[in-house]
């Protein structure tokens, strides 16, 4: 919502907790990154029912991470934009996010908005469909293209780029019982490797330790051995209070990446005993920074009571890992002769 002196975002829960990042200087156009942390809100809000062209905010980008039950909120903000503070907080019953100018700066001649006496977050009217999960990236400053050219394959040599997702200080997603997504992840994504390089396929492994590692790196490390595909593996969370949410998904995000998300999971997801979420096409920052067919396969849920039992089990990952690389060797089939 709006208010006279700048703008307040609600939360579920207790105060938030969250991650500021700036991005850009002042006096051009830049971008303040809000990441809030184990937090939700409401799938009717989406970027558009906030205010635009208020107070030198020219655009903003929201999206939820179900992956890190992480909100992403992005500024962007106009070059005469002063520097605005984002401090969470908690009025009453009610938790959220406060966005003023710093203290000194006059936003007097800004024209002035009726203040709500709604306490909800900005919702569209009429709006049904939450927002799909994705994240919003800082575009400042603009960075070119990964050009997206079809996969220069010949049989002499096919590498199969592996990310185990998340990893060092980022352990992912956390579930019942404590277990961590890096913890999961990890173990599957190494023996993926070695089967297919037992298999007589080169890997490239975006990490091969227990390392932090942001995302544009493992883009990066894909596109530059020139791949020929790409596959992150995840395991997925919404809420330890949804322990009904459970099953496999696999996403793509560009129309190379679906028959190499479609073959992954045909194999993986019988062979999971878990539900089945289907494939899905998502802005995942990796599948859309890779210039491979690309693809990122949810493990199953680690706050889902019916998957952890499985997450947990080295047996159960082991024919994961084998599940996988039988998808991966079936894509790959055709360039291998
Ligand atoms: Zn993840």
């Amino acid at each position: 919502m709006t208010t006279p002196d700048g703008f307040f975002i609600r939360t579920d829960g207790p105060i938030p907790t969250i991650n500021l990042e700036r991005v850009g200087s002042l006096g051009r156009e830049r971008q303040i990154v809000i990441d809030i942390f184990n937090s939700s809100i409401s799938p009717f809000l989406e970027a558009e029912g906030l205010p635009g062209n208020r107070y030198s905010v020219s655009r903003w980008d929201i999206a939820q991470d179900n992956q890190s039950l992480t909100t992403r909120v992005v500024m962007t903000l106009s070059p005469d934009s002063p520097d605005w503070e984002v401090t969470p907080t908690s009025v009453g019953s009610q938790s959220g996010i406060v966005i003023v100018p710093p203290s000194g700066v006059s936003i007097s001649s800004i024209p002035d908005e009726p203040l709500s006496t709604n306490p909800a977050i900005a919702v569209p009217p009429g709006s049904q469909q939450p927002p799909q999960a994705q994240i919003p990236q800082p575009q400042i400053p603009p960075q070119p293209q990964t050009p997206r050219v079809p996969p220069q394959v010949n049989n002499s040599r096919i590498l199969v780029a592996i990310d185990p997702g998340h990893g060092g200080r980022d352990p992912g997603a956390v579930g019942i019982g404590g277990l961590q997504e890096k913890n999961v992840v990890f173990p599957v994504s190494t023996r993926v490797a070695q089967l297919l390089r037992e298999a007589g396929v080169d890997v490239v492994m975006t990490r091969v330790d227990d390392r932090t590692l942001d995302l544009e790196p493992r883009g990066n490390i894909a596109n530059n051995a020139n791949a020929t595909i790409f596959l992150s593996i995840h395991a997925n969370a919404i809420s330890l209070s949804r322990p009904d949410v459970n099953g496999v998904e696999t996403y793509y995000y560009s129309e190379n990446g679906r028959q190499l998300a479609s073959i992954i999971h045909a194999n993986v997801q019988p062979a999971s005993g878990l539900g089945n979420r289907g494939v899905k096409q998502a802005r995942f920052y990796v599948l859309r920074n890779t210039a491979m067919p690309a693809a990122l396969l949810e493990l199953g849920f680690l706050t889902g009571s019916e998957d952890i039992v499985r997450l947990r089990d080295p047996a159960w990952q082991e024919r994961m890992a084998q599940a996988i690389t039988q998808g991966l060797l079936q894509y790959l089939e055709p360039y291998r002769r």
